[in-house]
C-alpha cells in the first residue's frame, strides 16, 4: 500500500497528517498528489467524502513551503468554492495541515458583512479561500490583490455551474496571473465540465 511519504510529502504535512489520524491516502490523493507536486494541472473527478480536499490542500502547502515566504505576505493560492458551507469547511482542512507552518489562511463568502473580512485581508495571508460574487466584490473594491496567484483551485466546479457561477468564474480568470497552476475539482465529468476544463487548464493530468 502507498503512503503519503511515498507520495512525496514533506515532512510537516506528514506530522500533520499523522496528528489528524489519516493513515493511508485515498484514491484520487493517490493519483492527484503526485502531478500536482510536479507542477501539473489537474482535473479531478470526485466526489465529496473522498479525501479531495486534502488532494489539492496538500500540494498547494508543500509548493508554498518550498519558497522562502516574502517579507509581505500576498495571496500565492485562490480557492474558489460554490457555498460558504464548502469554503468554511476547506478552510478548516487548511487550518489543520497548516499548524505547523508559517502559512495564513483565510475564507470569505457573501451574506454577512464585509468588514472582518476587510480587516483580516489587510493583516496579510498566504491562502484565500473564497465563494465567486464576494470575491469579486472586494476585488472591486480593492481590497484583494490577485496578481500574485500561483495557485488556482475550483472546487466543485459542476457546482459552480449549476449555480450560474459561469460569468464570474470567467472574470476571476481574467484578474489572474497566466502562469500558475490551476486545479480543477468536479463531482462529474460532463461536457460542460471538459469545456470548462479546456478554458482553465493547461494540458491537464485527468483522475
Ligand atoms: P473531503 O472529501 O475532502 O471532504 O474529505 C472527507 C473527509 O475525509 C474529511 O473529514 C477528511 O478529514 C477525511 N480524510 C481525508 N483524507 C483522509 C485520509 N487519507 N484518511 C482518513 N481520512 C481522510
Amino acid at each position: 500500500m502507498t503512503t503519503f511519504r511515498e507520495l512525496g510529502l514533506a515532512e510537516p504535512l506528514l506530522k500533520a497528517l499523522t496528528v489528524e489520524g489519516y493513515e493511508v491516502p485515498t484514491p484520487v490523493q493517490e493519483l492527484a498528489i503526485p502531478p500536482l507536486l510536479e507542477g501539473k494541472d489537474v482535473l479531478g473527478v470526485a466526489q465529496t467524502g473522498t479525501g479531495k480536499t486534502a488532494a489539492f490542500a496538500l500540494p498547494v502547502l508543500q509548493a508554498m513551503l518550498a519558497e522562502r515566504s516574502q517579507a509581505k505576505r500576498k495571496i500565492r493560492a485562490l480557492v474558489l468554492s460554490p457555498t460558504r458551507e464548502l469554503a468554511a469547511q476547506i478552510g478548516d482542512r487548511f487550518a489543520a495541515y497548516s499548524k505547523e507552518l508559517d502559512l495564513r489562511h483565510l475564507v470569505i463568502f457573501g451574506g454577512v458583512n464585509q468588514n472582518p473580512q476587510v480587516r483580516a485581508l489587510r493583516r496579510g495571508l498566504d491562502i484565500l479561500v473564497a465563494t465567486p460574487g464576494r470575491l469579486l466584490d472586494l476585488v472591486g473594491q480593492g481590497y484583494i490583490d490577485l496578481t500574485e496567484v500561483e495557485f488556482f483551485v475550483l472546487d466543485e466546479a459542476d457546482r459552480m455551474l449549476d449555480m450560474g457561477f459561469i460569468h464570474d468564474l470567467n472574470r476571476i480568470q481574467k484578474l489572474l496571473p497566466r502562469q500558475k497552476q490551476t486545479l480543477m475539482f468536479s463531482a462529474t465529468y460532463s461536457r460542460e465540465i471538459r469545456q470548462l476544463a479546456a478554458t482553465m487548464l493547461h494540458t491537464p493530468t485527468e483522475v
